[in-house]
């Protein structure tokens, strides 16, 4: 069995923001805010399997807020250290990091020196209305997303950008310009553009996903303008094209759907680790299981 990525999941369905396209959006209580102990015998299995596959990335992510459980992203980079990927990427929303900066600055320092190397920010724009909308609940401000990232990178910290992208938020190609300029201005080294997924979701989020999806026309606008303004640099297959827009390193990303699944066992796209030691190829089918 051969894999291309391999997706470690911290914490639990909590999170501070509460996104209409979420696949969990549960508010943190005293029960979605314990941490679980972790089968690391099994972690280890995966990582061997990932390691057999030549795997490059491995991604500490969640189906909620990763920053939530900080010890239990010390505990996976320790535990990962061994296996020695060249990559090691932290998904977030990032408001915590500015939010609460006395708490995770002591994190961040730990984690770059464990093997962390890039924090990959979510967001549904460069806008900052836009953003807060999305993700403040509380109607509270949104974090100051220039301000984040500069800090990040002071230390020392790769940057991406991943933009899940819906109807008028981002949704045409003017829109991804000026992301890409924001993101050129910011010195961030990686864009994702992922059009959100229209698959798998709750009923609610489903709902509001059929209203506010990319229709084929968005994505063609936006795909296009990535054609005629940037240079293809890669085809990662089931995963995306990636450009170099005016010195911009942006992907455009395929979801993860039956469209892009690949049944061939030696072109499977992701492994993926649970806490309970259960070991995935599939996030959605529950028969998709290998330990
Ligand atoms: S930031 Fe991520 S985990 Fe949190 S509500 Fe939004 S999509 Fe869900």
């Amino acid at each position: 069995m051969k894999f291309k990525m391999f997706s470690v999941v911290v914490g639990s369905e909590a999170c501070i923001a509460k996104c209409p396209f979420c696949v969990s959006c549960e508010t943190p209580n005293k029960e979605n805010l314990k941490s679980c102990e972790i089968n690391f015998r099994n972690l280890k299995i995966a990582a061997n399997l990932a390691n057999r596959s030549n795997v490059d990335t491995v991604m500490l992510t969640s189906r909620g807020e990763p920053l939530l459980f900080p010890d239990q992203i010390t505990d996976y980079l320790h535990h990962l250290k061994e296996f020695n990927f060249p990559f090691i990427e932290l998904q977030t929303n990032g408001i915590l990091l500015q939010k609460n900066k006395e708490k995770y600055d002591k994190y961040l320092r730990l984690w770059y020196d464990k093997g962390l190397t890039t924090i990959t920010i979510s967001v549904v724009s460069h806008r900052p209305e836009l953003n807060k909308k999305n993700y403040m609940q509380d109607n509270s401000d949104y974090i100051n997303l220039p301000e984040l990232i500069d800090y990040l990178h002071d230390l020392k910290f790769c940057v991406r950008l991943t933009c899940v992208c819906c109807k008028h938020m981002m949704d045409n190609s003017q829109e991804v310009a000026e992301f890409i300029k924001f993101a050129k201005e910011n010195k961030v080294e990686q864009v994702t553009l992922r059009p959100v997924n229209d698959e798998y979701r709750r009923e609610s989020a489903h709902l509001w996903i059929l209203e506010n999806k990319l229709t084929d026309e968005n994505k063609k606008d936006m795909q296009n303008y990535l054609e005629k303004n940037g240079t293809k640099l890669l085809e990662l297959e089931r995963i995306g094209t990636i450009y170099d827009v005016d010195g911009q390193n942006v992907l455009f990303s395929l979801p993860l759907t039956k469209y892009t699944r690949d049944t061939n066992p030696e072109n499977l796209r992701n492994l993926i680790f649970f806490q309970d030691g259960h070991i995935r190829y599939e996030w959605e089918m529950e028969g998709g299981i290998l330990l």
